[in-house]
């Protein structure tokens, strides 16, 4: 049970609508849900469709339908609204333009002309994820290239990090630092088509929403170092954050959007909810069998400390 001190968790399930939901995205709904739920606290459900061509309000809708099937209900946000709508990121950039000019009164952000073909070609390092860490190429571009560049493309904003570490304790995945400069690099705060980064959109509202508690795929991990510094330059609280394994297909690959042997409108088929939330909860570690089971139940049960670390393998009976 929470202690009096505890402040109540407000957690958040904040998927990005490009296809249907598989197996791995129910994985982290349900482990956010029954984590908050687990001692008493809310759940927000936040629609990141900053691109809104690859995430249309259909796929949003369906994912909506999707969750209901599943048992899992929220407090607050997609098309039920509540105290900080709108909860569709695409709704939202008024609210990261702000935040965006207060950065700009602390940071350097810089306009950037690279492309993303241009810096996958040079030889800068690259993160897990794909990511480039970006080499500086137009830091520190006199006012007259800027003018020069700008007539022939437009820029991307990129802002420069400082020379800091960031360190912190995940749920999950224990201790992880980074040395912003070297890990992350400065990074992009609006593409040059004008819609804002997930990085900035994911703060400013984890922020303003009062979200005290992420709960996300292991691929965000080192995402986290530059939003904990980017929470702390918004002057937002920095919210705990937990980590979840990736799930994989019973062959050992990263489930994706692509293939769909493993969204909802298969599983629909074959599994009842009960039977995916049982065996979702026991891959977490949290029943010893697999069996069945309703989102409730395992909210009761829920503890993060048996939540495995490493990516986990589906049975081959999934598919
Ligand atoms: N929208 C992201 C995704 O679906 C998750 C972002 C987050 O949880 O911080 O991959």
């Amino acid at each position: 049970m929470a202690s009096l001190s505890e402040p109540c968790p407000v957690g958040r399930f904040a998927p990005t609508p490009s296809g249907r939901m598989h197996l791995g995205n129910v994985f982290c709904a349900l482990l956010a849900w029954a984590s908050a739920r687990s001692r008493k606290g809310k759940i927000i459900l936040r629609i990141e469709d900053l691109d809104l061509e690859r995430s249309p309000r259909h796929y949003a809708d369906q994912l909506e339908a999707d969750l209901e099937w599943l048992g899992l209900s929220f407090d607050e946000g997609g098309s039920a609204g509540g105290p900080h709508q709108p909860y569709y990121q695409s709704e939202r950039f008024s609210i990261y333009g702000d935040c965006l000019q207060r950065l700009e009164q602390t940071s350097e952000i810089y306009p950037c002309f690279c492309s993303r073909a241009s810096l996958h070609a040079a030889s800068a390092p690259h993160l897990s994820d794909g990511r480039v860490i970006y080499p500086g190429t137009c830091r520190g571009l006199s006012p007259e290239e800027v003018r020069e560049r700008g007539k022939l493309r437009k820029p991307a904003s990129r802002i420069r990090v400082p020379a800091e570490t960031v360190s912190f304790t995940d749920g999950v995945q224990g201790v992880f630092s980074a040395f912003l400069p070297a890990d992350c690099g400065d990074f992009v705060i609006r593409r040059a088509d004008g819609v804002y980064a997930y990085q900035l959109a994911v703060v400013a509202d984890d922020g303003l929403m009062g979200v005290n508690q992420v709960v996300r795929g292991r691929d965000l991990l080192e995402s986290t170092p530059i939003q904990i510094w980017l929470f702390q330059k918004l002057g937002f609280p920095v919210p705990e954050f937990y980590h979840i394994p990736l799930l994989l297909d019973p062959a050992g690959n990263r489930l994706s959007k692509r293939d769909q042997s493993l969204d909802l409108s298969a599983l629909q088929q074959r599994f009842s909810p009960e039977d995916i939330v049982g065996l979702l909860a026991f891959l977490a570690g949290q029943i010893p069998r697999r069996g069945r089971m309703t989102p409730e139940e395992l909210a009761e049960i829920f503890r993060w400390e048996k939540v495995p670390k490493g990516d986990i393998r589906l049975p081959a009976d999934i598919l």
